[in-house]
């Protein structure tokens, strides 16, 4: 396999993307997804992922050291344990599932073919005019195996259609909570089983939520989804199709939404706070990220000649809207944020958070469900102690007639072996007198 290679493949020399200059970043397209995938490598702290894409990076599979003993009596080899959880992590590979809810139309399939360079709708049927009526959400999964510089990355894709498309939207919420409620059951299941080696974890990691960008803020649907989700999953906000806007109203509609929130008691994904010891480009770029959201993004899977550049843009009759452009969308933003930094953060948060939540609660009800029967047993035996003396002494009659059975079957044993050896004594003493004779 590629990662156990012994040579490391050579690191790109460029230095880590810069937001502000993100424009045009199609060449360093590769890098950035790579970048990602190689941050969760193992290393749980993301603060230390902006050290991956630089110049210093250690080699992506470097060699663990031998201890020499005779050279080197200080190395005691604990060292190469970071190498070692690497090539573990590696060799198994990385699980990812990303949830998108939103209205159909609002770009979602474009913006994740878009961040993950894939097409993940090939197949995709559009519902006719007969099941648009039927109006009900469901849940579609689709699965991808991406691997890069031996990095392998299972990415799920979990997409609603039809969410929003009803008048009451309740069925809507339900399916996702539903569903997310599911992936924690199964995985609550799984771990309290025998064989927990192989545990397949396919809980929801985080939830892309699009808004229209038509609007004024919030609509109660969204409030009333976001409300019963942001317990249980790690939300993410994107104004869907942005360049309807322009540069002023994508801002007072950010502030919107952001007062809405607030207003709301709503606490989506929580950016975990940057280290002090963090070099400036790296604080720098989580204060860009943090002050991005709701991230407002435009999507495309079309590439684009631009001024000799190839750029992933929109073509109007007025110009090209370059997708990657810091200046036009938060593509860029939200692709670092949600592959570059912060994707190994949302699955610790799912795990230590949302998971521990649903953990903690599904413990209470089964130790609340115990202690009901428990109680109940202990009144069902009080209640009838009479009745519970007249089973007993039943049973024990049962033994005992069983009992007298065996004994009386062990008596005609003895009986019949006594027979048997008498009636062979009486023969050989039969044959005792013939000899005689
Ligand atoms: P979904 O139903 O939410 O998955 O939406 P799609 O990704 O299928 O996009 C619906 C339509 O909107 C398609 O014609 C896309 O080309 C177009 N579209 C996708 N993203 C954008 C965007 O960012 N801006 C604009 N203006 N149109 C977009």
């Amino acid at each position: 396999m590629k990662q156990q290679q012994s040579t490391p493949p050579p690191l790109p020399q460029s230095q880590p993307p810069s937001l502000s200059q993100a424009g045009g970043a199609a060449a360093a397209e590769g890098s950035v997804v790579a970048n990602a995938i190689s941050s969760l490598n193992g290393n749980n702290n993301n603060n230390n992922s902006i050290d991956a894409t630089t110049k210093t990076r250690p080699p992506l599979y470097p060699k663990p050291k031998t201890p020499s003993f005779d050279k080197d009596r200080d190395y005691i080899g604990f060292a190469t344990l970071p190498e070692q959880v690497h090539r573990k992590s590696v060799k198994r590979g990385f699980e990812f599932t990303l949830m998108v809810v939103g209205e159909s139309g609002l770009g979602k399939s474009t913006l994740i073919n878009s961040l993950f360079l894939g097409d993940l709708y090939k197949n995709r049927q559009m519902p006719n005019v007969e099941e648009r009526i039927e109006k009900t959400t469901r849940v579609e999964k689709k699965t991808m195996d991406i691997e890069e510089r031996g990095v392998r990355l299972r990415l799920t894709v979990v997409d609603t259609p039809g969410f929003g498309d009803a008048i009451n939207c309740e069925d809507s919420w339900r399916v996702c909570t539903q569903y997310i409620d599911e992936q924690f059951r199964q995985y609550f299941t799984d771990e309290s089983g025998l064989n927990r080696r192989n545990i397949q974890d396919n809980r929801v990691h985080c939830c892309l939520y699009f808004v229209p960008p038509w609007g004024h803020s919030l609509r109660q649907m969204d409030l009333d989804l976001i409300r019963r989700l942001h317990r249980k999953v790690n939300i993410v906000l994107v104004i869907g199709k942005a360049d309807c806007l322009n540069k002023t109203e994508v801002r007072k509609l950010k502030e919107r939404i952001l007062q809405d929130l607030e207003d709301n008691h709503i606490q989506l994904y929580q950016f975990p706070e940057c280290d002090s010891d963090e070099d400036d480009d790296f604080k720098q770029q989580d204060r860009e990220l943090k002050a991005s959201i709701p991230f407002a993004v435009v999507g495309s899977n079309t590439i684009l000649e631009v001024a000799g550049k190839k750029v992933r843009g929109r073509q109007y009759p007025w110009g090209v809207v370059n997708v990657e452009d810091a200046e036009h969308s938060d593509f860029i933003k939200l692709r670092t944020f949600l592959i570059s930094t912060h994707m190994q953060d949302l699955k610790d948060t799912t795990q230590d958070v949302h998971y521990e939540n649903f953990r903690a609660q599904c413990i209470s009800q089964i130790s609340q469900h115990a202690l009901r029967e428990r109680g109940k047993l202990k009144r069902d035996s009080i209640s009838s102690t009479n009745g519970f003396d007249a089973a007993i002494s039943e049973t024990d009659r049962l033994l005992l007639q069983k009992d007298e059975e065996i004994r009386r079957m062990q008596d005609m044993l003895t009986q019949m072996q006594e027979k048997l050896k008498q009636t062979h004594l009486m023969e050989m003493k039969k044959n005792d007198s013939v000899i005689d004779v």
